[in-house]
């Protein structure tokens, strides 16, 4: 059984009140922190902690923070991206909700580290009944005094606010977010420069992911050292994974990192083996914009080895072989699944979401979902998967943002790895066109 750092008590009756979180150990990081702790040294912590962003970019949380630019009379603000929207990922949602004072707790400390006086919650809009949780627990923490001036007699003050996008997937890309946050269109930014330099309201900014800022008090109350001692390598202590798709028992798990992929997939104590007794055909491991592997890559490496549930080795290989952790969203298919009908639904998915600022996203999203249309139904030519493959490839890396990246990469990998399903769709419209139609590989059959 792994450690829980997070969620250790998430099961407790009422720990979403401030009462109980509080009889929990909760708070325990401010008062350290603000009473013994400079905030540099709280920034030190953190680094020497290994946590490493848990939205999905993985960038080490403690280098970022050390980013920020000097305060030069302008104030510093720390915002936190509430804005989960990636397919297949719903752990920061469980985590607000059944702990909210984790979070908060989180942003008090991780502000304090960082010498803001204001802070945000950015929310995802369709949470507004998580909103409201922690609207509560923001007014739990003012009325215990760990929120407003000076808190806990320590001179420090801090104000935190949450504040709810309105449902675009691109806001949860943080300089979109921001533009968001100050009353705008939610289209990113070009960068640089970057927010650490020019954030909200042009002042140097920090982003960091819900389960990123929930983890700061863990480290805080029990050291960077003891942190570093779980997991493995470069990828340290645990990690929040959202499983779903054809598994047994779908939901949220925090693992240790370093678990082994196939441990996850089928031990009791996570995803307990695919639904319906059936075979496992492929996985997406970390959210919709990583790529898809088929079961062979995502159960062992291309040298043979046991891949593991870590930022290193589910990138070994590159994309040729390899994928990534990313935020953490775990998705398995089995081999009743439909490669083409799920590319496709995903390329629907991005060419929606597009802010159609910059071209080979804007044209290219459209022209993946077109496509793939056109194949899953029974349209296609052979030389359409090939146009798949180049127009993924002029998208990808040609973007103001990583949504362009998103978009192309899953659509390669699809390509990459199950090229005779597209292949066999080309070659049977009559049987493509259904809806659903699965090509089994064995059979050569509709399943
Ligand atoms: Fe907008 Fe797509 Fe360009 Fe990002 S990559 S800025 S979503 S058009």
């Amino acid at each position: 059984m792994g450690r829980k750092l997070l969620t250790e008590h998430i099961n407790v009756e009422g720990i979403e009140t401030f009462d109980v979180y509080r009889k929990h150990g909760g708070y325990a990081s401010v008062e350290k922190a603000l009473k013994t702790m400079s905030p540099e040294e709280v920034v030190e912590e953190v680094k020497t902690s290994g946590l490493r962003g848990r939205g999905g970019a993985g960038f080490p949380t403690g280098m970022k923070w050390s980013f920020l630019a000097k305060p030069e009379g302008k104030p510093r603000y720390l915002v936190c991206n509430a804005d989960e929207s990636e397919p297949g990922t719903f752990k920061d949602r469980y985590l607000m909700e059944k702990l909210p004072h984790l979070l908060v707790e989180g942003m008090i400390t991780s502000s304090y580290a960082l010498g803001c006086r204001t802070s945000y919650i950015y929310i995802r809009g369709e949470l507004m009944y998580i909103l409201r949780i922690l609207e509560k627990a923001i007014a739990e923490a003012y009325a215990n005094g760990f929120l407003g001036e000076n808190i806990l007699g320590s001179g420090y003050s801090l104000d935190l606010h949450v504040h709810p996008g309105g449902g675009a997937y691109i806001c949860g890309e943080e300089t979109a977010l921001l533009e968001s946050l100050e009353g705008k269109r939610g289209n990113p930014r070009n960068k640089p420069p970057f927010p650490a330099v020019w954030g909200l309201y042009g002042s140097p900014t920090v982003v960091n992911n819900v389960e990123s800022i929930a983890t700061v008090p863990w480290i805080i109350t029990n050291t960077a050292a003891e942190y570093a001692k779980i997991g493995v390598g470069r990828s340290t202590g645990t990690k929040l994974i959202s499983a779903g798709g054809n598994i047994n028992k779908p939901g949220v798990y925090e693992i240790e990192l370093g678990v082994p992929v196939e441990e996850f997939i089928y031990s009791d104590e996570y995803c307990g083996g695919i639904w319906k007794g059936r075979d496992m055909k492929a996985v997406i491991a970390g959210g919709s914009s990583v790529p898809i592997l088929p079961k062979d890559l995502i159960l062992k490496t291309a040298a043979g080895e046991d891949r593991l549930m870590t930022y290193e080795s589910l990138s070994d290989g590159g994309f040729a072989t390899g994928t990534m952790l990313g935020s953490g969203g775990f998705f398995v298919m089995d081999d009743q699944t439909c490669i083409v009908r799920h590319t496709w639904t995903l390329a629907r998915f991005y060419h929606h979401e597009s802010c159609g600022q910059c071209s080979p996203c804007r044209e290219g999203t459209g022209w993946l979902e077109k496509v793939l249309h056109r194949i899953e139904y029974g349209h296609g030519h052979m030389h359409d998967i090939d146009l798949l493959v180049s127009v993924a490839k002029q998208i990808e890396g040609n973007t103001i943002c990583p949504l362009g990246d998103a978009a192309a990469w899953p659509v390669a990998a699809a390509v990459r790895h199950f090229r005779e399903e597209f292949e066999w769709h080309v070659k049977h419209p009559e049987q493509a066109t259904s809806p659903g139609a699965v090509f089994n590989k064995n059979a050569s059959v509709l399943a």
